[in-house]
C-alpha cells in the first residue's frame, strides 16, 4: 500500500476556514474495500476488482461500508432498491440535507476507484468533521447507490434512477441477469432489501466526486476538474445485409459487399466529426463483425455499433438525423443492400446546476487548484439527481490516460486527497446554507 501526506498539506494558508482531510485514512479505506472482490487479471497479472451488483462480493463490500458508517456515528438506512444512506445530523434537523456519494458496485474488470472514491471520500469528510468537532447546520447524508454500472441487470444508474422517479420500482425489481436471477430476489438474498421508501425527498443539493475515466485532466496537468454536465449518448446497432459471393470469381460490379458498406459508415462518422458541423461530436464504431468472416468470401452481412456523444442536444439530433439519411443512401452505391438499425441507448445531455458548479470551482480555486471545467463523457448517478436537486460533480485525475473499468485504473493518493478536500469544503459551504438558499 502506498501512503502519502494529504494533498491539503501543500495548500497555501488564507483566512478562509478550511476543512482538511486525512489522505492516508482515505487511501487505506479505498485499498481495504478493493480487497473485496479482488482477483488477479490473467493478461496483465494486476489485481483487479469484480464486485458486481448484488453478488456475494457486493454484499461483503456493503457490510464493510455499513460498519464504517456506523463507526462514524451515522444513522444508516437502506431503501427498497438496496441503496445505502448514512445520515450525520445537523444543528437544524428540519433543513433539507446535503447528499454526497456515488457507488461501490463495479464492472467485472474494475480498479479500486470508480465510484468508491465518491462514497469513501464522503465518509472521509464525515470522519474529518468528527475529528474537528464540527456540527454543520444542515444534515449531511452519504449515499452508496445500487447497481450504478448496469453490467449485471442491464440498466445503469439503476438505484439513483428509481430514487429520482425516472424508473418504476416494480420494473427495477423485475429485471433479471443473464442467468435469470431476479433483481428483487437477489436483493433479498444478500439482505439489503431495505424498507426506506425509495422515492427520494429532494435534498438541498447533491455532490459526487468521481475519477475522470479519461485523459483530459492528466494531459492538461490538473489534479481536479469541475464537471459542467453529462453529455448526450446515442448507441445504435447497424446491420447490413448484402450477398455472399466468391472472392475470386464474382465480378466487382455484381457484388453486394456488406463489409464495404460497414467501412463507408466508419469513414462517414469520422467525416461528420471532422466537418465541425456538429459541435463537439464524438463518434466511435467500437464493434464491427462481418459474416461469414472468411478470407475468400464477400461478406453477406456486417454488424456494427455506432456510439455518438455530444454535449449539445440539438447538434446531437442533427448528427443522428444526418447519419440516418446517409444510411438510407448506402443502397445507391450497392443496389440490393439492406440496412437495419436498432436503438441500443439514448440519453439527453444533463447540464449541472451553474450555482453549484461555481461554488465548487470557487472552493477549488481557493484551495490552490486551477480547476478545469469539463463535460463528463460517461454516465453517473449525478445525472439522475440533477432533475430533482441542484447537482454538481468533482472529477479526479486518472493515470495511464485515465483508463478505467480495467485493473490498471489508478489515481494517486495525492490526487484522491485533493479531490476529496474540494468535496469536503464544498459540502461545508452547502451544509451551512440557510433555509431558502
Ligand atoms: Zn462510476
Amino acid at each position: 500500500m502506498t501512503t502519502s501526506p494529504a494533498a491539503a498539506a501543500s495548500i497555501p494558508p488564507t483566512d478562509t476556514p478550511r476543512l482538511t482531510i486525512d489522505g492516508d485514512r482515505l487511501w487505506a479505506s479505498l485499498m481495504e474495500l478493493a480487497t473485496i472482490g479482488a482477483y488477479r487479471d490473467a493478461e496483465t497479472g494486476l489485481i483487479g476488482v469484480d464486485r458486481q451488483s448484488l453478488t456475494d462480493a457486493d454484499a461483503a463490500g456493503r457490510r464493510l461500508l455499513v460498519r464504517w458508517m456506523r463507526e462514524a456515528g451515522l444513522e444508516v438506512t437502506v431503501d427498497e432498491m438496496g441503496t445505502i444512506f448514512g445520515r450525520r445530523e445537523g444543528s437544524d434537523p428540519t433543513l433539507a440535507p446535503v447528499l454526497a456519494g456515488s457507488h461501490i458496485d463495479s464492472v467485472g474488470t474494475a480498479g479500486a476507484f470508480d465510484g468508491c472514491l465518491g462514497v469513501l471520500g464522503a465518509l472521509e469528510v464525515v470522519r474529518s468533521l468528527d475529528d474537528r468537532g464540527i456540527t454543520t447546520r444542515r444534515p449531511l447524508v452519504i449515499v452508496a447507490w445500487t447497481e450504478e454500472e448496469g453490467v449485471r441487470f442491464g440498466t445503469d444508474m439503476l438505484g439513483s434512477a428509481v430514487a429520482a422517479g425516472r424508473i418504476a420500482l416494480a420494473d427495477a425489481l423485475d429485471l433479471t441477469d443473464v442467468e435469470g436471477h431476479r433483481f428483487g430476489d437477489e436483493l433479498a438474498r444478500i439482505g439489503f432489501d431495505g424498507s426506506r421508501p425509495v422515492r427520494l425527498t429532494p435534498p438541498h443539493a447533491y455532490l459526487e466526486c468521481h475519477i475522470e475515466q479519461g485523459p483530459v485532466l492528466l494531459r492538461g496537468g490538473h489534479a481536479v476538474g469541475i464537471v459542467t454536465g453529462v453529455q448526450a449518448i446515442s448507441w445504435q446497432k447497424v446491420t447490413l445485409h448484402g450477398r455472399a459471393a466468391h472472392a475470386g470469381t464474382t465480378p466487382t460490379e455484381l457484388r453486394i459487399d456488406a463489409g464495404l458498406a460497414a467501412a463507408q459508415i466508419v469513414v462517414k462518422v469520422r467525416e461528420m466529426v471532422d466537418s465541425g458541423r456538429y459541435g463537439r461530436l464524438r463518434a466511435t464504431v467500437g464493434r464491427i463483425n462481418t459474416f461469414p468472416g472468411l478470407p475468400s468470401v464477400v461478406p453477406d452481412r456486417a454488424e456494427l455499433t455506432v456510439d455518438l456523444r455530444n454535449p449539445d442536444g440539438d447538434r446531437m439530433a442533427a448528427a443522428e438525423k444526418d447519419l440516418a439519411e446517409f444510411l438510407e443512401t448506402l443502397p445507391q452505391w450497392q443496389p440490393g443492400l439492406r440496412v437495419v438499425t436498432e436503438r441500443m441507448a439514448k440519453t439527453h445531455p444533463v447540464p449541472f446546476d451553474p450555482r453549484i458548479r461555481d461554488l465548487v470551482a470557487d472552493v477549488a480555486t481557493d484551495l490552490g487548484h486551477e480547476p478545469l471545467a469539463l463535460m463528463s463523457g460517461a454516465g453517473h448517478d449525478a445525472q439522475e439527481m440533477a432533475p430533482i436537486t441542484p447537482t454538481g460533480m468533482v472529477f479526479v485525475r486518472g493515470q495511464y490516460d485515465g483508463i478505467s473499468h480495467n485493473p490498471r485504473e489508478y489515481s494517486t493518493p495525492e490526487d484522491c486527497a485533493a479531490g476529496i478536500t474540494v468535496l469536503a469544503n464544498a459540502l461545508l459551504r452547502l451544509t451551512e446554507e440557510p433555509s431558502g438558499a
